[in-house]
């Protein structure tokens, strides 16, 4: 008989009842490193006091009026959004997917308005994740999330990452705008170089097309800037975040700068959850933090840390590990560990040493924690994965062997 919870996850068999940091309790006391931060997504780790004092505040006050009303709290979340960022003024809704229809619902009106309704087109790459939405798969365009949902939605085109000719071959009379993930996550960590980021910022200025980034899983302070793009100085159209930005209460937002955003007119656009005083509340406490001077910097050394220590492992363990996978900057804290075999072994032996990690295509392991870790939970991290990668080697010595060769 089917579960009452829908079995749509492999889940592993573990229950967490309280965290606190970096670490998960289990209600029989078993505690677990969290560098995994539910996909990027607890960003001030657990129970984190301002965040959970925010929240407990608002709840206590409003939680929802519906956006028939004005919203401080969004207003000022707003506002500080825009002081931070490219964007001259932000939409906000409560998940990644719905971030990202926006983000194209955006691009696409964009066009519309300036004379170019037949611009529909979005140009999105290969290894993309951007969603379980029915456009989103579309330009997600992973075959195995597309089976048995019928037809993909027209309007999305795919070219490999990080290759400007085959990009500039897709460009067409009917191109609005092009989709892009900086650093892609589920795909394995793939990281978009700078100049591949400028040179896409150029070629939307040649072609009169827009530059929309998919944030939501590097941005909001994963790499030690407020959204991954800073690093190449570039200035996008369009940005859509959500993950890590309500530190683990569901928010999303659409960053657009006014050329774009002054098209989604009253009526265009709208969702009733979305910036709702409760979530803006939480999205503040995380503003607070992350805007604090000194905070992405030191994102940015934690990152270096763990960076570095992931590097030895590979060195340690060549005939298992082959590299380590993030932004040309160092990183950040959105890494990856690429395998020699089955990712999913690893991530099961670190569950034994109680470490918690995300796997992601191409056997890559994601090493993504809170951004509150310090150096010494960066480092006790890796020695669990060192142990783990022990494990993987005492069961299966055949393996080891071939590999070594
Ligand atoms: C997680 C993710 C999404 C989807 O976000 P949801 O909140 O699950 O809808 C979209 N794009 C990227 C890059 C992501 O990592």
């Amino acid at each position: 008989m089917i579960p009452s919870l829908m079995p749509t996850y492999n889940r592993a068999d573990l229950a967490f009842e309280r965290g606190d940091g970096v670490w998960l309790y289990t209600s029989d006391q078993r505690r677990f490193l969290d560098f995994g931060a539910g996909i990027a997504t607890s960003s001030l780790g657990h129970n984190y006091p301002h965040l959970v004092a925010a929240i407990a505040e608002q709840a206590g006050k409003v939680m929802h009026v519906s956006n028939l009303y004005r919203v401080p709290q969004a207003e000022r979340l707003a506002a500080r959004l825009v002081a931070a960022s490219f964007a001259d003024s932000v939409f906000f809704c409560n998940s990644g997917a719905e971030a990202n229809e926006g983000m194209v619902k955006m691009m696409r009106r964009a066009q519309a308005a300036t004379g170019h309704p037949e611009r529909t087109g979005i140009i999105c790459f290969d290894g993309a994740f951007h969603g379980r939405t029915l456009a989103m798969l579309s330009a997600t365009g992973n075959a195995k999330y597309l089976s048995g949902f019928g037809e993909p939605a027209p309007g999305f085109d795919h070219v490999p990452f990080g290759n400007m000719n085959a990009l500039r071959n897709a460009i067409g009379p009917t191109t609005a705008g092009i989709m892009i993930e900086p650093i892609q996550g589920e795909s394995g960590v793939n990281s978009a170089d700078v100049r591949f980021m400028r040179d896409l910022r150029a070629a939307c200025d040649e072609f009169g097309l827009l530059l929309g980034l998919d944030e939501v899983q590097c941005g909001m302070g994963r790499t030690g800037r407020l959204f991954a793009h800073e690093w190449a100085g570039i200035s996008p159209d369009v940005v859509s975040t959500a993950k890590g930005i309500g530190g683990g209460f569901p928010l999303g937002a659409i960053l657009a700068t006014e050329a774009v955003a002054k098209h989604l007119t009253p009526g265009s656009h709208g969702t009733t959850f979305g910036g709702n005083p409760l979530a803006c509340a939480a999205g503040n406490a995380v503003l607070d933090v992350m805007l604090a001077p000194g905070f992405l910097a030191q994102v940015e050394a934690r990152g270096r840390t763990l960076h570095a220590a992931l590097e030895r492992l590979v060195t340690a363990r060549p005939d298992l590990f082959e590299g380590v996978r993030g932004h040309e900057s160092t990183g950040g804290l959105m890494l990856g560990l690429k395998c020699r075999f089955p990712v999913s072994q690893l991530q099961a032996a670190a569950l034994q040493e109680e470490l918690l990690v995300v796997v992601a295509a191409d056997d890559v392991l994601r090493v993504i924690p809170p951004l509150i870790v310090n150096d010494a939970e960066c480092l006790e991290a890796v020695e669990r994965l060192a142990r783990a990668a022990d494990r993987i080697v005492l069961a299966a010595p055949l393996l080891h062997a071939v590999a070594a060769q």
